[in-house]
């Protein structure tokens, strides 16, 4: 299958400079070419795109996403143990179907929005990647593992993940959920299964003072620094918040190419504080862009969540320019794909990687007049612009509809299990 897409304007990510006028070949799953003027007499689709901007699809490096299901629920807990407090109990007597028909609504909200891939930490993982190939989405998916060793042991040895992620679209990462509900045995255990599997490992990192005071109490050692103990960060790593990260755990992080992902909006709903993304970047992190999930954002728009990420780093630094708009888009797309190790396939428009695009129709109100192409995606789209999806080389959203998922169908699906959930409670 190929499909040429003629006379975008282009954001390839791998430069902060456009190019106008730019027609993107895709071939099967891949970018065969990007450039003006491109013939395919054998095309089978060839798509006028006059008006429109194509950028690498959104990479969101952080969300749980079946928890769509508990979304706008609990939202006056003061902290985030105390939410948490409210969600363990439910997410104990989730089944299957509930993560199915949770994810499938995620997802749904995810294409709508642009994003063309995630990392996601949850339960029932092989439904939610049961979900994602029905959908045709890309994705990075852990199951998380929780407690103790005896507890992971059991958790690592399940095997219907296995079985469900067996497909090119995803990959199976290794989560541990944090040190606060976690022994340094899962950690280390954890560690060492990954590393005999090649495989990449994540986890929630100092997202709260509690969690660093606790920590520092508890073992004398500042999170990061007790996660290097465990030989954690000796395997390909990316981890979630940062938010109290101190200069010494940096330096960890950095030495171990540890990536960290940014999730200003839960960061702030919860009250847990603002990551301090300039001083990261400026100590040699990469640091990408997350959501967290659906129940602490409330949504999984990545377009919001570069907007407040933009807004919060002005506010928290004083300085408008410590991160410019285009620095926003490269953390929501290439960045995020570098900090999950999966940049030689996807963050960026260019031959040979995947084609996973977003395509923003800059034609209404409130992009209008757009004068700076990257504050106009940052600032003023919203999911209104967003105009079609491809996913390697799919196209999952087109003319204002899903092409792989029943909207109405899995938001009915998707009310009646939270029903069924919150009544149990
Ligand atoms: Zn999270």
């Amino acid at each position: 299958m190929k499909t040429l897409l003629k006379n975008l304007t282009v954001i390839p990510v791998t430069r902060d400079s456009l190019s106008f006028n730019a027609d993107i070949l895709i071939s099967g799953s891949v970018i065969e070419e990007i450039g003006p003027g491109l013939v395919c007499p054998e095309a089978d689709v060839v798509r006028d795109c006059t008006g429109l901007i194509a950028l690498p699809g959104f990479v969101n490096a952080h969300t749980h996403l079946s928890m769509t299901l508990m979304r706008n629920y609990k939202d006056t807990c003061s902290n985030l143990q105390d939410w948490l407090g409210e969600i363990f109990p439910i997410e104990d007597r989730m089944t299957d179907e509930d993560i199915y028909y949770g994810s499938l609504l995620g997802l749904a909200e995810l294409i709508k929005s642009g994003t063309t891939s995630f990392a996601d930490m949850y339960f029932h993982q092989w439904m939610t990647a049961r979900a994602c190939r029905e959908t045709g989405m890309r994705a990075f998916i852990s199951q998380t593992l929780f407690g103790d060793l005896e507890e992971t042991k059991k958790r690592l040895s399940e095997t219907r993940l296995d079985r469900e992620i067996d497909n090119e679209l995803l990959r199976k990462d290794y989560a541990v959920h944090a040190v606060y509900t976690c022994t340094k045995e899962t950690y280390e255990y954890t560690a060492a299964a990954a590393r005999e599997r090649k495989a990449v490992v994540n986890t929630h990192l100092s997202e709260t003072k509690k969690e660093m005071d606790d920590c520092l109490r508890q073992t004398g050692m500042l999170p990061a620094v007790y996660l290097e103990k465990t030989g954690f960060f000796d395997v390909p790593c990316y981890a979630a918040h940062g938010v109290w990260l101190q200069e010494e755990e940096t330096e960890i992080l950095r030495c171990h190419d540890v990536g960290i992902v940014h999730n200003p909006s839960s960061n702030c709903k919860l009250a847990s504080g603002i990551a301090p993304v300039s001083r990261f970047k400026s100590a040699g992190l990469t640091v990408g862009l997350g959501t967290d999930g659906a129940s602490s954002n409330n949504n999984l728009s990545m377009l919001k969540e570069m907007r407040l990420a933009a807004m919060i780093s002005a506010v928290s630094t004083m300085n408008v320019g410590a991160l410019r708009p285009y620095d926003i888009i490269r953390m929501a797309t290439l960045d995020s794909a570098k900090v999950l190790k999966a940049d030689h396939l996807i963050g960026s428009l260019e031959k040979g990687k995947k084609a996973d695009i977003a395509i923003i129709n800059p034609d209404s109100a409130n992009m209008t007049p757009m004068n700076d192409i990257f504050s106009a995606i940052v600032f003023s789209a919203d999911e209104r612009n967003i105009d079609s999806v491809y996913v390697n080389g799919k196209c999952l959203f087109c003319e204002g509809k899903l092409t792989t998922i029943d909207e109405d169908a899995v938001i009915h699906e998707a009310l009646k299990r939270w029903d069924i959930l919150r009544k149990e409670g």
